[in-house]
């Protein structure tokens, strides 16, 4: 053994002893015949093997399983019959709590995953030993510019190497077999708040990636790079820039006729942040394009105007990026109605005909249905209540709104929201029941103009959320709810559903056992008939919103979650320094009898006043700052959009306010330093309008008690 490699096994001997919680086992070393036989699994994986990943049953080669990414598994030894003899084989303590929404890789025995901070692991599937660990050291300060936590929604596997993208705005590439790195490129400009959560796909030889980040102010792209070298290949841009510095290609510049205004001046939006599916048999890569910088096109594009390519789905040439068809979801979008959602490709026999489709269900609460050849729309129905518009007109593809929707004149409630009637967790496809299982919200809140726009780069800013509207107007609103959702989606209908605790409803997966597996925020992972939604078993996790997984291996099937929370997850039903809320990779298989988690109880904890002597002009300033710094995180009346719900802290994160929002105290927990831009006054009246906030809430829980 060389140095590196001594000093490898000894962390990684320190590192099973220290967070493997193997049941039943010990820490078996992987002889020298299983570590050549990794190498040569991983090393395997290439074009050919990703395109035929249909007959690789027992991997989990890419993040979608297979190009189409149904994440439907053709495993059937768990099935409806045996489902109810499940039981623990192991677990893997991650750590951090929060950030989980990674689905891992599988191939040959060996999971690759990704955690919270963008860091990327290994374990042997059969034991859950680590097998190595790599932490890209991001700067924790970078979470100033996350929307919506520090989170990573998973890997790519190409040829022996491990791809993923940092939070900072990096892909890494490394060694599948050691963990180290390889290369690493900066996919962003590091001055610009552009940041990765999603997972890179492989497509013909190069890794493509996007970045998130409208909320800030940034310009929306998305490129491809060697997997070889790093080097960049092709990079399309999805909204026009500044007209007077050219545009990168002739789409762009009609693309510009929809826009108005100077919109560059805050990039404008648009960014792809989480789906791009390349398409083989068509050789056509499919992105989903996000919302505006800012959302509200008022102050985006003033003359108003579609604001191609926002809300859409494009499809480019995957060897050169160049634009082929698009179709626009939420044309001159003003809600953060995103496009960004699971694309899923399907052959569905349609008027007698099967046709090549494409699948999104997107924030806006419409179920698309597209000829993935030509973009032809072919239906689009409403998967949940929508009051933005009564429907899709089929003759001209567009929706129809209905009046008042755009809050210009005055403040209007609108479901969906911008947390999405759909968000990043990913649907599946059972070919064999032809449904699509959505993981579904339905939520309300009101858009209106804000009290002041300052366009202003690097700062959450959407030009909406006034203050004149009471903390009272949002509790007021029905509370978001969750389910899990059976679509048709030849008929465009609803054939089963099941409603859970919890809005944030996680990713799904299917399988030919006949199975739907889902977990949710509560922490309970689901496993439903597919075809009726009967529920068959139910396992306690602790948290889960990432989808599940499964594979084989020694001819055994074996059913995965990351627990954890993924970001939209709220501290009212998980005690903070609680057990259950470390977040774990979870091993399930038939008769296996690892020791489950205590279940915690989950329900909004009772809380008391606290006195506050603030004016009521103290509480109003500190909403208007709540509102344009903190509530993208931490708003919870509506959104469900909740890192922490500030109102039931402790007593002692009270007194501790300066310190964690201007003097960084919770910084390793995703919580930025504000001291660029708030002042010890502007946390004190935020303070003050927390703690009005929590008397509202002590005498709501005092009245309920009196029913
Ligand atoms: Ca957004």
């Amino acid at each position: 053994m060389t140095q590196p490699d001594i000093r490898k096994s000894i962390a990684r001997f320190l590192l099973s002893a220290l967070v493997t919680l193997a049941v039943g086992a010990g820490f078996p070393t992987p002889s020298p015949a299983q570590e050549a036989r990794r190498t040569e699994a991983s090393y395997g994986i290439d074009t050919a093997t990703l395109v035929a990943a249909e007959s690789s049953p027992n991997d989990w080669l890419s993040y979608g399983r297979t190009y189409k990414e149904q994440r439907f598994s053709p495993l059937a030894q768990i099935n409806k019959q045996t489902v109810a003899d499940l039981g623990i084989a192991w677990m893997h303590t991650i750590g951090s709590k929060r950030g989980v929404q990674t689905t891992p890789l599988i191939v040959d025995g060996v999971m690759y995953a990704t955690g919270a901070w963008s860091t990327v692991f290994a374990l042997d599937v059969s034991t859950g030993e680590p097998l190595w660990d790599y932490d890209p050291q991001v700067p924790r300060q970078t979470a100033i510019k996350l929307c919506c936590g520090i989170s990573n929604r998973g890997a790519a596997l190409y040829q022996g190497r491990i791809f993923s993208g940092t939070l900072d705005g990096r892909l890494i590439a490394l060694d599948a077999d050691t963990g180290e790195q390889l290369w690493q490129t900066q996919t962003v400009d590091p001055e610009q708040p552009y940041s990765i959560t999603g997972a890179p796909r492989i497509v013909k030889g190069n890794v493509v990636i996007g970045n998130g980040g409208a909320e800030f102010g940034v310009r929306g792209y998305i490129s491809a790079y060697s997997s070889e070298t790093g080097e960049l290949v092709w990079r399309f841009y999805t909204v026009p820039g500044n007209p007077a510095d050219g545009f990168e290609n002739d789409v762009l510049k009609l693309a510009a006729e929809t826009w108005t205004g100077s919109w560059w001046e805050l990039g404008g939006g648009g960014t792809v942040w989480d789906s791009f599916v390349y398409d083989p048999e068509l050789d056509l890569l499919y992105i989903g394009v996000g919302n505006g910088s800012p959302w509200n096109r008022e102050h985006r594009s003033p003359g108003g105007g579609d604001n191609l390519f926002l809300s859409s789905i494009v499809a480019l040439r995957p060897d050169t990026g160049e634009y082929v068809w698009h179709y626009q979801t939420t044309p001159g979008d003003t809600w953060d109605f995103t496009a960004t959602q699971h694309i899923m490709l399907a052959e569905l026999a349609i008027g007698g005909r099967v046709r090549k489709v494409l699948m999104q269900a997107p924030k806006n609460g419409f179920f698309y249905l597209l000829d993935r050849a030509t973009g032809e729309l072919l239906s689009a129905e409403k998967f949940v209540p929508t009051t933005w518009a009564s429907h899709v007109d089929m003759a001209t593809g567009r929706p129809v709104e209905l009046p008042g929707v755009r809050y210009e004149e005055k403040p209007s409630v609108i479901t969906p929201t911008a947390g999405g009637a759909h968000n990043w967790h990913p649907m599946s496809f059972s070919p064999e029941h032809g449904l699509v299982y959505i993981p579904t919200r339905e939520a309300t809140t009101i858009y209106a103009q804000a009290d002041v726009y300052e366009r202003e780069t690097g700062v959450w800013r959407t030009g909406t959320g006034s203050s004149a509207i009471s903390p009272i107007a949002f509790l007021s609103l029905p509370e978001p709810t969750g389910y899990l959702l059976a679509w048709d989606p030849v008929r465009q209908e609803e054939r089963w559903r099941s409603d859970h605790e919890g809005a944030d409803s996680g990713g799904t997966l299917a399988t030919a056992g006949d199975l739907v597996f889902q977990g949710t925020p509560a922490g309970f992972l689901n496993a439903f008939d597919a075809g009726t939604g009967a529920q068959l078993w139910q396992h306690y996790v602790g948290a889960m919103v990432a989808p599940p997984i499964t594979f084989a291996v020694g001819g055994k099937q074996y059913l995965t979650v990351v627990s954890g929370l993924g970001g939209l997850a709220s501290n009212r039903s998980r005690p903070p320094g609680s057990p259950e809320s470390r977040s774990r990779v979870i091993a399930f298989s038939l008769g296996a009898k690892g020791k489950a988690l205590e279940q915690a109880p989950s329900r909004m904890p009772r809380v008391s006043a606290i006195d506050s002597s603030a004016t009521a002009d103290q509480i109003n300033a500190g909403a208007r700052t709540f509102n344009q710094y903190c509530g993208s995180c931490h708003r919870g009346e509506s959104d469900g959009n909740i890192i922490a719900d500030l109102r039931i802290s402790s007593a002692q994160v009270f007194d501790r306010y300066q310190d964690i929002v201007l003097g960084g105290a919770r910084l390793d927990r995703g919580m930025p330093s504000f001291k660029d831009y708030l002042s010890p006054q502007d946390v004190a009246n935020i303070r003050a309008y927390i703690l009005q906030a929590r008397r509202l809430l002590v005498s709501m829980q005092g009245a309920a008690d009196g029913l």
